[in-house]
């Protein structure tokens, strides 16, 4: 079953973000859209690679100006950023994004697919790109999503021919695209798709040209662009009240995670697209010139398009309800349609515009907004009809199937309201995102169900079907159970009902590092899905770790309600990286899964339950100097991280960095981003330079050249560039193998880089002084050697450190080499505090 929700969205126009999770009610110039989208029988699909990557002011011109049924395939769901408004990251940011692009296709009128390839992170190279996607999969999944969704028209965000000038998912995007083109009609090409789907040709390629593709905007103005067409997207829509570009931003703007917070522009605006396959448009106004996009197209759809176009002339803005005998004729020649594609879309559309011209609300309402399989579930029904029409409610049909007959005439203005219960059907599926219930890879999640591939969304399974007969023809209403409930601020609030498990449970920390054989209590967190859990908890005992005790009860009495229990975790004496999941039996079957809510005002709550083990970290590791000072850049988990191992690490503010205060501290880091972030530094370099002089330890993590607070960043000179490596597995090796950094007190080996994740380091220095030592050597595939991502250099009695290494992401992912190395570089030059002989002079 297609995603209902989504046909909804094609519906409207415009609709306000805090009403995301609320039941649309379009007024009478929404309807009058919706009625002229339903005469127009063309299809656009834009393809990038992000949430984010997507150009909303051309999604919003076909949806809205072209009434073009228009969607957005997003290779990724943009795990790999970060995320600005909470704490999530990883998959759980995905999700948060998958329900941005949601939102912003509620809102420019746009449907969203996506692919089963994920957001691993930067990559400079369509290369790298495609060997951590599996990109044969990728490439099936855009051709699915072609296959599916008919498109006549793709346009590409970015060029295909231009792999390195941009991020490698961005150009993947595009070249996958190139090559689906010429398989999406070849039925030998990924014959099993064509089960559910049928083989399909697009007729044109376009690139979304832009100036920033050509370096600037005046030598774009010079291209050649006897090539593209140019489309003004700057239109304005008297229905609304908005010009297309303020639509566009109200779009962009619902991507909070990334802080893309738009605002609108009014007046002309050009969009160029340049032809990448197909034959040029004769008519250089419209993408579509020379496709048919009436129903012409569609056998035995000449008669609908003549009454959808009379029903558009006639429309009466002050009752809407007028139109009705004539949609449902439509309605009824559109059943005996023999073109399935076009049936179901259009058949959907016109049930939303029936049901808004008869001023219909259909609702099922649940107790609470999630339950447990084998629950008996009360809901509240609410019908109504607000039309003088005549319509009769026949039947409803609960989640399991069950019809109840009804018989209800609904009388123009009268509320009908009554309860129905029903048990969920023990086989029900917990609600969840389905491409997170099994463990994927790095690069590809792992979709055991082919259906689903490029859904959005899991398609909901509690939903009520209302017969309603009009104009004596029945037609279903299918509707998803909501819960409500009234917000002393917000007002209404709607939310979706799911179904959880009757216990999730997981470890309170993703990662746990032991520094030492001393053993740690660990919490795991239990979670009741329904009154009266009795049930045991136990942890995965890994071969040289001991865990006790073996097992304990764990009892809670609410629906809702949350326990927490401890073990006692002893790592084994050497080093060791293992992962730990937390279990509850409840009656002989097992629970496994964390549960997770994702709660934000402008994406609909949901939960997500996942396999959620956590690592557990034995290092190898020696550390001399105790006392961390840390000033804090951007914002980054260092300096818990470092606590974790046992240093005492206190945050400075700018105001704190003195020479009196400065002399307790054996090193002073200084936090990811902190020169371009806070003004104040600019005023104390020398104070924390005379630190070193005197024989502290400086360690400074990345900056960006872009906005730099202060024009000394060293003591001596220091170039930032953009060099980064990110590939995470590139070999490193030791440029200077008897630097302190490398040897005291920890022997740093090759074994110490392996692991890594997301990249090794970003904004590398490319020049600096001869006091300088540059460490390590790394480069990416196909790229020279880069030097200096960690420098040292002695300045009076101490030392001074930048390192560009990415100590901030592999900290929190508990990587030993990256403690290692770090505490190598906190102790550097201590060896005096210690009584042991310096290994390597
Ligand atoms: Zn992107």
């Amino acid at each position: 079953m297609k995603n209902q929700f989504l046909t909804l969205l094609t519906l409207l126009l415009v609709f306000p973000a805090c009403f995301a999770q609320q039941p649309k009610k379009p007024n009478a110039s929404e309807i009058h859209e919706s009625i002229k989208k339903l005469n127009f029988l063309g299809s656009v699909l834009y393809l990038a690679a992000h949430p984010d990557d997507e150009n909303t002011r051309i999604i919003s011109y076909m949806a809205n100006e072209v009434k073009a049924r228009t969607a957005y395939l997003s290779l990724t769901r943009g795990d790999g950023g970060q995320n600005l408004i909470g704490p999530e990251i990883r998959e759980l940011l995905g999700v948060i994004r998958t329900e941005e692009l949601l939102a912003a296709r509620r809102t420019d009128g746009g449907e969203q697919f996506f692919t089963r390839a994920n957001d691993f992170g930067y990559s400079k190279h369509p290369d790298e790109t495609l060997a951590i996607w599996n990109k044969e999969d990728v490439l099936s999944d855009v051709v699915l999503a072609i296959r599916r969704f008919q498109p006549d028209v793709i346009i590409n965000r970015f060029d295909h021919r231009s792999p390195g000038t941009t991020h490698g998912h961005h150009t993947s995007s595009a070249m996958l695209s190139v090559e689906a083109f010429d398989l999406t009609n070849d039925a030998s090409k990924y014959p099993e798709q064509l089960n559910a789907t049928t083989t399909w040709q697009p007729k044109r390629m376009f690139f979304n040209a832009s100036y920033w593709f050509y370096g600037s905007q005046e030598k774009f103005d010079a291209a050649d662009k006897s090539n593209m067409l140019s489309i003004d997207t700057g239109v304005y829509f008297p229905s609304s009240g908005l010009s297309n570009t303020e639509i566009s931003s109200l779009s962009r703007s619902q991507h909070k995670s990334q802080g893309f917070g738009n605002t609108g522009t009014r007046g002309s605006s050009l969009e160029y697209i340049e032809l990448i396959k197909g034959d040029m448009p004769k008519n250089a106004n419209s993408v579509f010139d020379g496709i048919d996009t009436s129903w012409n197209r569609v056998k035995n759809g000449k008669a609908i398009g003549k009454l959808i176009t009379e029903i558009e002339k006639e429309y009466d803005f002050k009752n809407p309800s007028a139109s009705l005998p004539k949609l449902v004729k439509a309605y009824t020649l559109i059943q005996q349609l023999e073109d399935s594609h076009w049936k179901s879309i259009k058949t959907e559309d016109i049930k939303n515009v029936i049901s808004a011209c008869a001023g219909l609300y259909l609702e099922a309402s649940a107790q609470h907004n999630w339950a447990t399989i084998n629950e008996d579930v009360n809901l509240t029904i609410e019908v109504i009809n607000r039309s003088a029409s005549n319509i009769t409610l026949q039947s409803i049909v609960n989640p399991n199937n069950v019809s109840i007959s009804k018989n209800i005439n609904l009388e123009n203005n009268t509320k009908f309201s009554f309860n129905e219960h029903y048990v969920i059907d023990s086989k029900a599926e917990t609600t969840t995102p389905y491409w997170l219930t099994e463990q994927g890879s790095l690069g590809m999640y792992k979709v055991e169900d082919e259906s689903l591939i490029g859904s959005p969304e899991t398609p909901r399974s509690q939903n009520v079907t209302f017969n309603l007969v009009i104009e004596n023809t029945t037609i279903p209403f299918t509707k998803p159970i909501v819960y409500k409930t009234n917000d002393p601020v917000k007002g209404e609030v709607y939310m979706p009902f799911e179904i959880v498990p009757i216990v999730a449970s997981q470890l309170a920390e993703p990662v746990v590092i032991f520094e030492n054989n001393t053993p740690k209590q660990v919490a795991v967190v239990v979670t009741a899905g329904k009154d009266n859990v009795e049930g045991t908890v136990s942890l995965n005992t890994p071969k040289g770790w001991t865990i006790s005790p073996k097992s304990l009860a764990v009892s809670i009495g609410h629906r809702g309600e949350t326990k927490t229990v401890l073990f006692t975790v002893t790592p084994p004496s050497s080093q060791s990286e293992v992962k730990i999941t937390a279990t509850v039996t409840v009656n002989g079957t097992t629970y496994s899964k964390g549960l997770n809510e994702i709660d934000y005002d402008h994406i609909p709550f949901q939960t997500v339950v996942m396999p959620q083990p956590s690592k557990f970290v034995r290092l190898d590791i020696i550390k001399k100097g105790e006392n961390i000072g840390y000033i804090q850049g951007a914002g980054d988990v260092v300096p818990e991280s470092l606590r974790q191992i046992g240093y005492h690490v206190a945050i400075i503010s700018p105001d704190d960095i003195t020479p009196a205060n400065l002399k307790h501290f054996d090193a002073i880091v200084v936090g990811i981003r902190a020169y371009n972030t806070v003004d104040d530094l600019a005023y104390k370099q020398n104070v924390l330079f005379d630190f070193v002089k005197e024989g502290g330890n400086l360690i400074v993590q990345y900056n960006t050249n872009h906005r730099l607070k202060v024009d000394n960043l060293a003591p001596y000179k220091l170039q930032l560039s953009r060099d980064r490596v990110t590939d995470e597995n590139a070999k490193v090796t030791f440029l200077d193998p008897k630097n302190d950094v490398l040897n005291v007190p920890n022997k740093i080996t090759e074994a110490d880089f392996e692991g890594w994740t997301q990249e090794r380091g970003l904004y590398f220095p490319d020049a600096w002084g001869k006091e300088f030592t540059p460490v390590l050597g790394m480069h990416d595939k196909n790229e020279t050697e880069k030097q200096g991502s960690l420098l040292v250099a002695k300045y009076g009695k101490g030392h001074y450190i930048y390192t560009g290494l990415s100590f901030f992401r592999e900290f929190p992912a508990g990587v030993s080499g990256a403690y290692r190395l770090f505490a190598n570089m906190l102790s550097i030059g201590k060896e005096d505090i210690n009584t042991e002989p310096k290994l390597n002079k």
